[in-house]
């Protein structure tokens, strides 16, 4: 049950009472003071009423301090501050809520209060030191976040609950300072950013209010300056932008003021800028005066009409744009770009026309070089005999030149670096694949230099063997902006070096199969190369490093046996620019003699300078010996031969000796048989009958016979002992050549044969031995008449030349093979053909010929042809002798004698 005479006696008070916790009965006083109705609390919990006070700050129902100072909130929201009592009994609780005398802050600061519902700044008043929100207005209330943005959520709570991000934040760490000093504290432009606006802006004054010396209350105003700021940002922006411009335009206007004409509507020149006047330095008064000066062309060099010029074309009210001009001006070309822009007045009429030109002559001139540069290094790109290829920094290929084609795929498709890896192989020399980073553009363009890298290039049809070069090309930053790089075809090279070293090892097996000694000397007499052969030769093993130390471990000699020196070794000679032949160097070392026939010449290089020198030798050592030995046995065989000769030549003369006796023996004989027929002839020539005259005169003739025979033998043997004598006298040749044929005329003529003797001399005197004379001409002409069949001709021509004189028999008669014709000059040197044999003889006479021929200092010799006849030629030297030399005793004998040595010489032949 419930004690209402209690309750009742509080009925008076500000107060509620419950039951269990749940209101029972609330006091009219508290009603009034709250604003709210009875059935607003009847039968709820009193914790739930308290929330709906929002009573604080921090309450806690089961510790209630009756000293402290609590606060509640009406229904309108507005704040109380109060005390609070609790009694109990039972299950019966009373709970005294009293307003704190003169506490309401619209009573004791009004200003507060009108500022609050003015609206135009925010206010919020905070109690201290719990900082909770107990009053506040609706700008304030647009500063904060939803849902703290309605009053109902945020009165009571306190400003860390209400405003996120505050604790530490720069206004808390304010605001410690406006409740510690007692200061009032101002915060302007504070941007926040609330939940459905873009940032604002907001003026913050925190102002503490002091009761009781004590800081009660923190009152915050805020004021909403977003719109300001924003300006503010968006002037200073502007004004920035604004004196950009005007920099921009001032630096434009002083530049252009430079090259700025103005003309008036007749295009009289208004003003000249100082640039201008140096443009065009003419007292022109107008702008057609002044183009009376200059020729104008377009850029491609076509003359521009004047009305289609910039100038003319402004006064004809047009603006002009960047006009490209060429001026040539007292022979000098420039490049311009002209504009011109006309001012009209109010009436529309042109008021003034202003022009601008710039001087591009350097811009044309660079970009004219430029392009031709580009085209030279364009020709000189395609004429290269590298392949040339420009990447950019993404590996994009930007640039080629036409070897490129040769080595890489069609131009046109190569787009990449990519694209050419997967179109062809690139190996290295091994047969390894090479990858794409690993290729020297792309190495390149990760910033490596690369010299000489040999790469493999291959496609289904061919490979070639390349050497790339490549390298990065960086802008002023240091930045790769693209890579260069060449590749240069060294397939043949390459080949021609594999050829080379496949050859060089061919010759070196074979030089060093070789029988022979080869040494290639370097010019500082250093070997550069020797084969196995000359290790072999010409070397003691590890001790000979240059070819001059060759003699401190052996000797050498020549084929003479001299010793030979450092400079006369055929390796030096060669380094001395000599060649060497056949040279034969007999080397002595280590007791052992070889002989080494050495050749070798110098080779120089282009400009003649000796460079090294090849020697060969050959081994001779089996080719000496033998050739030694067989000069030992030829000498033997020279002295056998030597002593045979000797003995020879001793039994020769042994038999002329013999021969020379019994010819004398037969001689003897025969001429007494000779006299003893001239005395029967003498003494009993008539009485003789015919036929013993028959008889005698062929005893006669055969003992003439005989005796010419032996004659002639005794005469051939006397000559061989060199026992012939001359007698040499001055006689006409002419008168005694003519005597001797007429006195064998008879012979002649009896066989039917014409003799002639030519002779264009009357006379010629000559120093001859008459009787040798004699005999050569007889036997010459006895034998023609032999030789020369019936109604044959003999013709002896005498010539008397400068130095000889020349006695020519010549005959028609049988003639004598040219085999034979040495053959008869010989001692019993006979024809011997059927022909021949007609005639007998011994064949000693032409041998005899010659020998006296020869004894007078004389020479004969036969031109014949074999059934045409034959010529016999003497030659005798043509002299005279002086008078003291003549041989007396001989001189008269001549004329007697003839007769009988025709006689004698003619008894060959049968009449
Ligand atoms: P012979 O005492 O036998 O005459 P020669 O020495 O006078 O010897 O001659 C040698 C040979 O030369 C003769 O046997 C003959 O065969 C040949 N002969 C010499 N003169 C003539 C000539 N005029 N015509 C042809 N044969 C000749």
């Amino acid at each position: 049950m419930h004690n209402l005479s209690s309750i009742e006696s509080v009925n008076e008070s500000v107060c509620i009472s419950t039951v269990n916790d749940s209101v029972e009965r609330v006091s009219q006083y508290f009603l009034d003071m709250t604003g709210y109705f009875l059935d607003d609390f009847i039968n709820k919990n009193i914790l739930e009423v308290f929330g709906m006070l929002r009573i604080g700050p921090n309450i806690d129902l089961g510790e209630i301090n009756m000293e402290a100072e609590y606060f509640l909130f009406t229904k309108s929201l507005e704040v109380r501050f109060i005390h609070i009592e609790v009694q109990e009994k039972d299950n019966n609780k009373i709970y005294f809520l009293r307003e704190i005398l003169n506490s309401r802050i619209e009573d004791k600061h009004i200003y507060l209060s009108q500022l609050c519902r003015s609206n135009i700044i925010g206010i919020a008043v905070y109690s201290v030191p719990s900082m909770a929100l107990i009053k506040t207005n609706q700008k304030y209330l647009e500063f904060l976040k939803s849902p703290a943005n309605q009053k109902e959520n945020c009165l009571g709570k306190t400003v860390g609950d209400i405003i996120s991000g505050w604790a530490g934040s720069n206004v808390e760490q304010l605001t410690q300072k406006a409740i510690s000093t007692g200061e009032t504290i101002q915060v302007q432009e504070c941007g926040y950013k609330g939940d459905n606006r873009e940032i604002t802006y907001w003026d913050l004054i925190i102002s503490p209010i002091i009761e009781d010396g004590k800081v009660k209350y923190l009152v915050a105003t805020d004021k909403e300056v977003t719109e300001n700021v924003v300006n503010k940002i968006k002037s200073e922006k502007q004004a920035k932008i604004i004196d950009l411009k005007n920099k921009q335009l001032e630096v434009i206007i002083e530049n252009l003021q430079n090259n700025v004409v103005t003309v008036d509507k007749c295009g009289n020149y208004l003003y000249k800028s100082s640039g201008y006047k140096k443009l065009f330095n003419t007292a022109a008064k107008d702008i057609a005066e002044e183009c009376e000066q200059m020729d104008i062309f377009d850029f491609e060099g076509n003359a521009i009409a004047r009305e289609d010029m910039c100038a003319f074309r402004v006064l004809k009210g047009e603006t002009t744009l960047n006009q490209k001009l060429k001026v040539v001006m007292n022979g000098v070309e420039k490049y311009y770009q002209a504009s011109g822009i006309p001012i009209f007045d109010e009436n529309n009429e042109i008021e003034v026309g202003i022009g601008v030109i710039f001087d591009i002559t350097e811009v044309v001139k660079a970009s004219k070089q430029l392009k031709e540069q580009n085209e030279l290094l364009e020709t000189i790109l395609n004429n290269m005999s590298d392949a040339i290829i420009v990447s950019d920094n993404q590996g994009r290929i930007i640039k080629t030149n036409h070897e490129f084609k040769k080595i890489f795929v069609d131009e046109k498709k190569v787009k990449s670096m990519q694209y050419v890896s997967e179109t062809l192989k690139f190996l290295d020399m091994e047969g390894n694949v090479i990858e794409p980073k690993s290729m020297p553009i792309s190495r390149a363009l990760r910033g490596e230099n690369v010299r000489n890298a040999r790469v493999v290039v291959k496609n289904n049809t061919k490979e070639i063997i390349t050497d790339i070069n490549a390298a990065p090309v960086y802008d002023n930053n240091g930045n790769t902006i693209m890579a260069v790089s060449g590749c240069h075809d060294v397939t043949l090279e390459v080949q021609m070096n594999e050829t080379i070293m496949r050859n060089k090892k061919e010759l070196g097996a074979i030089m060093n199969n070789m029988s022979d000694v080869l040494f290639i000397i370097n010019s500082d007499g250093s070997y550069r190369y020797c084969n196995k052969c000359a290790y072999d030769k010409c070397f003691v093993p590890g001790q000979i490093k240059k070819h001059s130390d060759r003699l401190k471990y052996m000797k050498c000699y020549d084929m003479s046996g001299k010793e030979l020196d450092n400079n006369e070794l055929p390796s030096s000679r060669v380094l001395m620019g000599e060649s060497v032949n056949n040279f034969v160097v007999k080397v002595s070392k280590l007791n052992k003699d070889i002989y080494l026939s050495f050749n070798g010449s110098p080779a120089y290089d282009k400009s003649g300078n000796l460079i090294a020198a090849t020697l060969c030798a050959r081994d001779i050592t089996e080719h000496i010996q033998a050739k030694h030995a067989l000069e030992k046995k030829q000498l033997k065989l020279l002295k056998a031969e030597y002593e045979k000769n000797e003995a020879l030549e001793k039994a020769i003369k042994m038999k002329d000796e013999f021969l020379s006796l019994i010819s004398h023996e037969f001689k003897t004989p025969l001429n007494v048989i000779n006299s003893a027929i001239q005395a029967l002839n003498y003494i009993y020539g008539d009485a003789l009958p015919d036929k013993v005259k028959k008889y005698i005169k062929m005893i006669q003739q055969n003992s003439f016979r005989q005796l010419r025979l032996v004659n002639n033998l005794l005469d051939v043997t006397r000559s061989y002992a060199g026992q012939l004598k001359v007698h040499k006298n001055n006689i006409d040749v002419v008168f005694f050549t003519k005597s001797i044929i007429e006195s064998v005329n008879t012979y002649a003529s009896q066989k039917g044969i014409k003799l002639s003797f030519i002779c264009s001399l009357e006379k010629n005197i000559v120093a001859i031995d008459d009787e040798k004379y004699e005999r050569i001409l007889l036997n010459l002409i006895s034998n023609a008449i032999k030789f020369t069949p019936k109604g044959g001709t003999i013709i002896i021509k005498l010539q008397v030349l400068k130095n000889s004189i020349r006695i020519d028999v010549k005959d028609n008669g049988i003639g004598i093979p040219k085999e034979k014709a040495d053959l008869i000059f010989e001692r019993f040197g006979q024809v011997d053909s059927s022909l021949s044999r007609q005639a007998e003889g011994t064949g000693i006479g032409l041998s005899l010929v010659r020998r006296l021929v020869e004894v007078l200092g004389g020479s004969i010799s036969l031109k014949s042809k074999v059934g045409n006849g034959s010529t016999f030629t003497v030659h005798i030297p043509n002299n005279k002798i002086l008078e003291k030399e003549i041989d007396h005793q001989t001189i008269n004998l001549m004329n007697n004698n003839i007769v009988e040595a025709v006689n004698i010489e003619f008894a060959d032949i049968y009449l």
